[in-house]
């Protein structure tokens, strides 16, 4: 079915008509995999399409194949809850993309993606009651038009093709090589080489070992510490439970309870009693750094435990490379970049034939991606999240956002139910449309950042604060809430209050 009508902009455009769909889901990740599983779980009859700009599915796994590459939380809470994970805690990248291969394959999802096709525009019209998105193939450059009832964002949170670098004096005089962990090259060789690592988040700590490896030295160095965790790959009780033979969705199940438990009382005892948490992570650490190390230089934060998120090092790897001498830790700023390396503050000159810059992402709100809403530019800034998952005046939209400190995909299985409850609902009333309104005691609401900046104050999170959605001060316009209070809150969220169905 296609559209008669079209908006101005696809006038303007000139694009190809490629159909009409009843839902439209953008970005074939974790997210947004899982969103077409509920979709075709629930609403069987109705007609999707994913659009994906990169060229295989899998999103962040796709993107991040640097050596290493894995999980940096448990995979029976990261992966979904209908399908059962079957192999160790901490999965490498490529044994997360064969588990969403298998999801694709049991949910015959593969007719329904287009790869290389990037949403570049997207446009509410109320007279049509639909979104019309506007696509190029990135492999022939051609413009296409989709039309819509309802758009559901599964973009991620990051910019896939431009990662966050800062500006460093010099850098262009480096006669080394610099690679990012979102663009790593295939024929990189590292095998004895001086290889330094720039940022200390999970992908610092992830490559380092791996590196470490075979590099004749890998330095990391950091502006500041951050917290760690060191657990095994696989769980004590797996061990436990392997011998009984159970069925696999029983063990994913009792499993998935059991680092929902441990995760649980990491995040509530950080809200809670953050001193007793910051001493459980420092005891944890201290037997496995080598001796003589100066932890209060480089493994003691500046700020709360998951204040940013914490650094989880599967069966203590990393610093299994800083005894072994292979991989060392710098904690310092950067002067200037030389021919040879990288000059610090403290006048050491660190020196290197490879720098891996882990310095994090650009935050990327609903994929910078232009909305309009009858004509309108959404500026999204000045709208209101419905519960993380909706936004004020944007109609037959839903997103995907998962957790920071649980596993992401633990919200995104929450999420979809809520979406199917609405579906229904709206199916039930004859309702064509549903959009988040403020309620006339909401008009004085006070507006906040989508994230507390007290409760997390990652540099991507801080970075685009003023480009991201707000949220209020009460429900049902909250965003960023545990995932011990949303497993409880979401499945009975009232999804008549601040929804308008026409
Ligand atoms: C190295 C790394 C390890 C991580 N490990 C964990 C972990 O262990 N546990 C955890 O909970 N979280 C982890 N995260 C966070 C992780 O990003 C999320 O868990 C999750 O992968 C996000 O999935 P998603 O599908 O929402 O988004 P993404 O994985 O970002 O996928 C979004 C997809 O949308 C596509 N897209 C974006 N814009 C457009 C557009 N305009 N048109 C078409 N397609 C578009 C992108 O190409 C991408 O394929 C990790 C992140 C990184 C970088």
């Amino acid at each position: 079915m296609t559209s008669a009508a079209t908006t101005d902009r696809s006038q303007e455009t000139g694009s190809r008509d490629a159909g009409h769909v009843d839902v439209l889901i953008v970005g074939a990740g974790i997210s947004g995999i899982g969103s077409a599983h509920h979709l075709r779980e629930k609403f069987p009859d109705r007609t999707f399409v994913i659009l994906e700009t990169q060229e295989a599915p899998g999103g962040t796994w796709w993107t991040h194949q640097f050596p290493g590459a894995r999980s940096d939380s448990d995979l029976f809470t990261y992966g979904y809850r209908h399908k059962p994970w079957r192999g160790p805690s901490i999965a490498a990248g490529g044994a997360i993309l064969e588990y969403l291969d298998e999801v694709i394959e049991e949910d015959d999802l593969a007719g329904h993606i287009r790869y290389r096709h990037r949403v570049t525009a997207l446009d509410w019209s109320s007279a049509e009651r639909r979104w019309t998105a506007q696509v190029v193939r990135e492999d022939t450059g051609e413009r296409l038009r989709y039309t819509t009832d309802f758009l559901w964002m599964c973009q991620g949170y990051y910019n896939h093709s431009d990662p966050y670098r800062p500006e460093w004096p010099g850098l262009d005089r480096f006669e080394g090589t610099v690679v990012h962990p979102q663009t790593w090259p295939d024929d990189l060789d590292h095998a004895g080489k001086r290889v330094l690592v720039i940022g200390s988040g999970a992908t610092a700590a992830t490559v380092v070992p791996a590196l470490a490896k075979t590099a004749a030295h890998v330095t990391m160095l950091q502006r500041s510490p951050s917290y760690w965790f060191a657990a095994p790959t696989v769980h004590e009780l797996a061990t436990t439970l392997e011998p009984l033979d159970l069925p696999a969705d029983w063990t994913h199940e009792i499993l998935r309870r059991q680092y929902t438990l441990q995760l649980d009382w990491l995040a509530a005892t950080g809200r809670d009693d953050p001193d007793q948490l910051h001493e459980f992570l420092l005891e944890g650490i201290r037997p496995l750094l080598p001796e003589g190390t100066d932890v209060d230089k480089h493994f003691v934060p500046r700020y709360r435990p998951w204040q940013q998120r914490i650094v989880f090092v599967p069966d203590g790897d990393f610093f299994a490379a800083m005894r072994e001498g292979k991989a060392s830790v710098v904690t310092d700023t950067i002067t200037e970049f030389t021919e040879k390396g990288v000059q610090v503050s403290s006048g050491e000159l660190i020196e290197a034939d490879i720098v891996v810059t882990a310095t994090g992402f650009n935050l990327s709100p609903f994929g910078d991606i232009p909305f309009r809403v009858d004509d309108e530019p959404v500026d999204f800034a000045k709208r209101v999240t419905w519960r993380g998952i909706m936004i004020t005046g944007v109609p037959n939209m839903a997103y995907s956002f998962g957790y920071f400190r649980h596993s992401w995909t633990l919200r995104v299985d929450l999420v979809n139910d809520v979406i199917g409850r609405v579906f229904a609902h709206m199916a039930e009333r004859g309702a064509t449309t549903v959009v988040p309104e403020l309620r006339p005691a909401d008009a004085d609401m006070p507006l906040r950042p989508w994230s507390d900046p007290e409760n997390f104050n990652s540099g991507y999170v801080l970075r685009s604060q003023d480009r991201m959605f707000r949220q209020g001060d009460r429900e049902p316009w909250l965003h960023m809430h545990e995932h011990d209070h949303e497993r409880r809150s979401l499945p009975e969220a009232d999804i008549e209050d601040g929804l308008t169905y026409r």
